[in-house]
């Protein structure tokens, strides 16, 4: 699936170097100017914002019929699930716009759940689904015959990220929460004009659960990205993937506390998801270190 749908920046402002500046306090000076366009480039993209809601074929209020394009296996409990959106064709002015992080909900088998696109085009998304033993939905996702009809509106979440508004982002998630932190990940990081770092935390029983390996280990290669699997079990025997960082033991306080040491409270933002319990916990934790920039996917 082709994500650059949902990204096109190419006519953002080129920041100056520094050397395009003489240094003579020229009025008005070259960052003055950038500074000026980069704002009406901004205004220009929230409108632009505003126009894709009213033209996204998500509705919040009613659903749309998908088609179940394909279920694939990404790790021990968890599937791939891509689905497009069939009427396209007859509505081609309509696409799909998401925000990173947002969810939808799917309706069928007469119940509703949430889910979060990792991933998405102009007509379709793909869902990280953790399958769940005793799972009513997630069973039936995985067993739903290719080509079936499901349900989908939506989009929902409050979250919105500025570019460059902090210095770094710290993510704590455990289990299918990566899903709403993995997509913000990437836009940050594909994004060439941000300087903000990010590091991914994550919770799993053991390497063999991580889904988005592949996906997680493509993001390392970027200066600004950093994955550590925060394992519960290890297997004596297990490999970590290449470029992830591998710590054994639940997340806990002391943790938190060891993983944030090093941040300015004012320059750093903090994501959490994962489960009420965790989002909880973890919520009382970070407030106690005086961390203020924070939100929650719940
Ligand atoms: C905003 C939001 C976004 C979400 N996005 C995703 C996503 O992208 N991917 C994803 O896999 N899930 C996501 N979820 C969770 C998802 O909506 C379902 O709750 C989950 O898939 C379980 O549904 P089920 O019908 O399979 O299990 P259910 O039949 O509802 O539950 C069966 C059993 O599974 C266990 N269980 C269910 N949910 C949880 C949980 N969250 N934590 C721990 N144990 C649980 C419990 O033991 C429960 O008794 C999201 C939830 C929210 C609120």
């Amino acid at each position: 699936m082709d994500l650059d749908d949902h990204n096109d920046d190419n006519d953002r402002p080129k920041t100056p170097l520094e050397e395009d500046c003489c240094g003579n306090g020229c009025i008005p000076c070259v960052f003055d100017v950038h500074k000026r366009l980069l704002n009406e480039w901004e205004n220009r993209k929230a409108q632009d914002v505003k126009i894709k809601i009213s033209s996204n074929l998500l509705s919040l209020l009613s659903y749309k019929a998908f088609v179940i394009a394909d279920i694939s296996e990404t790790s021990k409990d968890y599937i791939l699930v891509h689905l497009e959106y069939q009427e396209y064709k007859m509505q081609n002015s309509l696409n799909l716009y998401l925000i990173p992080g947002q969810y939808i909900m799917l309706h069928s088998w007469c119940m509703s759940r949430p889910y979060t696109p990792i991933t998405w085009t102009k007509r379709g998304l793909v869902l990280l689904v953790k399958v769940y033993k005793q799972g009513k939905f997630s069973i039936h996702l995985k067993n739903a015959p290719l080509g079936s009809s499901i349900d989908v509106r939506g989009p929902y979440g409050d979250f919105k990220y500025e570019s460059n508004s902090f210095r770094q982002i710290i993510m704590f998630g455990i289990g299918s929460g990566i899903a709403a932190l993995y997509p913000i990940a990437r836009t940050i990081v594909d994004d060439e004009t941000e300087l903000t770092k990010v590091h991914l935390i994550v919770g799993f029983q053991s390497v063999e659960h991580v889904p988005l390996k592949k996906e997680l280990r493509c993001l390392t290669d970027y200066w600004n990205f950093k994955c550590t699997l925060q394992l519960s079990q290890l297997n004596n025997k297990t490999i970590g993937p290449h470029g992830l960082n591998i710590k054994i033991g639940r997340l806990n306080k002391l943790l938190v506390a060891d993983y944030l040491q090093c941040n300015d409270t004012e320059t750093t933002l903090i994501l959490i998801c994962g489960t009420s319990e965790f989002n909880r916990s973890m919520k009382e934790w970070i407030q106690e270190m005086n961390y203020t920039h924070l939100h929650i996917f719940e």
